[in-house]
């Protein structure tokens, strides 16, 4: 599901694996076989953005706490429902602080794999979630996700156009601000409570 992050068309990457820890890969080396790049795994994050030696990771933010507001986020059950999630399978995509949903989520369904990218430092992998980290795109082939959330701290561009080329159609995005530019492509259901969902047409 993987796909390399510069311009070319999609392909399949070649891993290289180094230390594994049961299913997780936590070092070894993603290989484009089109343009020929080489991308690091590196405590079990995928660093799609420095030339194999994590350069240009984008820094992986503490949370943002705005000063005199307390952050507000859905539970799981709420995000559940806002997502459309009644049965197991698929993958599911997080991005930036909204990493921190995939345990959550996690517990309510089994056979969901989550895919998390820009994740918060304190955000560990797990078998049931990974790890990519990008500063242009989400490193992910189109219409792979059968839903996708996106935290307010990555809620502008290029994110929310690359969560609708991520998105299947018919499935839902959550984003987790309300004053968004919705991406083109998805139609807003709801606004409040200081998330936006929408779906993709
Ligand atoms: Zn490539």
């Amino acid at each position: 599901m993987l796909r390399c992050p510069e311009t070319h068309e999609e392909a399949f990457l070649v891993m290289s694996t180094g230390e594994m820890v049961g299913r997780m890969v936590r070092s070894g080396i993603l290989g484009c076989p089109i343009c020929r790049r080489e991308y690091a795994i590196v405590r079990g994050v995928v660093n799609f953005s420095g030339p194999g030696t994590g350069e240009g990771l984008p820094p992986r933010q503490k949370y943002a706490v705005a000063a005199g507001a307390p952050p507000r986020s859905p539970d799981a059950q709420t995000l559940q429902a806002l997502l459309d999630l009644s049965g197991p399978g698929g993958y599911v995509v997080l991005v930036g602080s909204a990493a921190r949903h995939a345990v959550g989520l996690a517990g309510l369904m089994g056979g969901i794999h989550f895919v998390a990218i820009n994740a918060p430092s304190e955000v560990e992998e797990l078998p049931v979630l990974s790890l990519l980290a990008c500063a242009k795109m989400i490193p992910l082939r189109g219409a792979m996700a059968r839903s996708l959330v996106v935290g307010a701290d990555w809620a502008g561009d290029p994110w929310l156009g690359e969560a609708q080329r991520v998105l299947l159609r018919g499935r839902r995005l959550v984003i987790e601000a309300e004053r968004v530019k919705p991406p083109s492509g998805v139609t807003q259901l709801a606004i409040g409570e200081g998330l936006w969902v929408g779906e993709k047409r």
